[in-house]
């Protein structure tokens, strides 16, 4: 076998046989095919696409070219992953819930990239907390304590870290069969028996329409059918930023607080709707009411912010932040933006966002780009908000005056308001 043939079979829109997809795989992981040809394929999967069989022959090969982790002397153990968004800090607020509901959390997230956070940045924002930590002690915690959030592993789908980094480089993220496989081979490789995933659909998502998002969901699903792990795909509205905070520390104040009861309403319907599946597929109920119920109950009570304060602590993390918000190191400049004129947002472009705070220094443009910690944005009027002259729309916060400047400029061109009343979103699109 060689990979020119493969490359020439893809470009001229064949489809690869397992034998082929395996041998790509390893010899890639192994450092025997180039970056070069890897491009050349990729590019053909990403414009010729890919068949079902395709799809899960590729997630298969990729999930198991590293370690497959055993959780099962944890017991049933439900993941959640997110297609990926802007503000996006659901992970933070519902595993710490679902945990305090004794239902075992094992999660391992992933860094941002592009103009989309990730988990694993937003708690590094917390001094000492460690997401590094060995596969044993990961499965140890989580038998202590219930809980562990942790970075992925050194040798967890390997074929996935380059291919990712690969897909950034040459434009090709975007594809559903190589998403599907980037996400599934990981949740696969990571031990979860069941998946729930948030498949973020909107300008600030990879999946723009809601068609797109049912297609790839229907990709996962069919590879966690055939990998023997039921998938829940629940699309969520990602035109605008979730919640209020963009940026790492003041995503985990916004978290602090979601959990102390201060919940904005698309938060709540995301974090109620995938924790209510959450418990369904962890055997813990079946009516999906009366597992919203548990889940605000156990807010309301108090035992969800303490379950984060226990993670934070196991993890090394300095759990007197959690307890006290104002200890987060503040950024230099906290700038408002006001409204020049009276109406509704009918616009608050995620995406925009999202860059806006890459460039303020909450994201990366390079993988190996140090983050501050400190910077971002809170989006103070949302869609469908009513605004007049002067009220503030968000605020920007920057550690460097001519970034913050710029990055004002960012925002207020995200925002687009109107006279006529505008519909408030619907923060669930639907249920695959
Ligand atoms: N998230 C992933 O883990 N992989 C992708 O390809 C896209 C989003």
């Amino acid at each position: 076998m060689n990979i020119q043939d493969i490359i020439a079979k893809k470009r001229d829109g064949q489809e690869l046989n397992r034998e082929e997809i395996h041998y790509f795989i390893t010899e890639y992981v192994a450092g025997n095919i180039t970056d070069y040809h890897a491009a050349a394929l990729v590019m053909a999967i990403y414009i010729n696409g890919m068949t079902d069989e395709e799809t899960v022959n590729l997630t298969l090969e990729m999930a198991h070219s590293g370690d497959v982790l055993d959780l099962s002397s944890i017991g049933t153990v439900v993941d959640k992953h997110s297609t990926g968004g802007v503000g996006d800090k659901i992970t933070l607020i519902v595993m710490p819930i679902i945990a305090s509901l004794g239902i075992p959390v094992a999660k391992m997230s992933g860094r941002g990239l592009g103009f989309t956070g990730g988990t694993i940045d937003k708690l590094e924002s917390i001094p000492g907390y460690n997401t590094g930590v060995e596969v044993e002690d990961f499965i140890e915690d989580v038998k202590k304590i219930g809980i562990s959030v942790i970075g992925q592993t050194g040798n967890l789908a390997p074929a996935d870290k380059k291919l990712y980094a690969l897909r950034d480089a040459i434009a090709c993220v975007g594809s559903k069969p190589l998403i599907a496989s980037s996400i599934m081979s990981k949740k696969i490789a990571a031990g979860a028996n069941k998946i729930v995933l948030d498949v973020t659909v909107g300008n600030g998502a990879f999946m723009k329409t809601k068609e797109d998002a049912k297609e790839l969901s229907n990709i996962m699903k069919n590879i966690g059918k055939l990998a023997n792990k039921e998938t829940v795909c629940v699309l969520t509205n990602m035109e605008e930023p979730v919640g209020h905070a963009v940026g790492n520390s003041l995503e985990i104040i916004e978290v602090v607080e979601c959990l102390k009861g201060n919940i904005p309403e698309d938060v709540k319907e995301i974090i109620l709707t995938l924790g209510s599946y959450i418990i369904k597929l962890a055997g813990r109920g079946d009516n999906l009411e009366e597992n919203r119920k548990m889940l605000i109950e156990n807010i309301e009570n108090g035992k969800a912010l303490e379950k984060l304060k226990e993670l934070v602590e196991n993890q090394g993390g300095d759990k007197s932040y959690i307890e006290n918000i104002n200890k987060f190191e503040k950024a230099k400049y906290v700038m408002p933006i006001f409204a020049k004129e009276d109406g509704y947002v009918k616009v608050l472009d995620a995406e925009k966002i999202g860059v806006a705070s890459v460039h303020l220094g909450a994201g990366r443009v390079k993988k190996e780009d140090p983050i501050d910690k400190a910077v971002g944005i809170i989006v103070n009027k949302k869609i469908s908000d009513a605004v007049t002259v002067g009220d503030i729309l968000a605020y920007v916060y920057a550690n460097d005056e001519e970034k913050g400047i710029k990055a004002i400029e960012e925002v207020q061109n995200a925002y687009e308001i109107v006279k006529e009343k505008v519909d408030e979103p619907r923060y669930i699109i639907d249920i695959i």
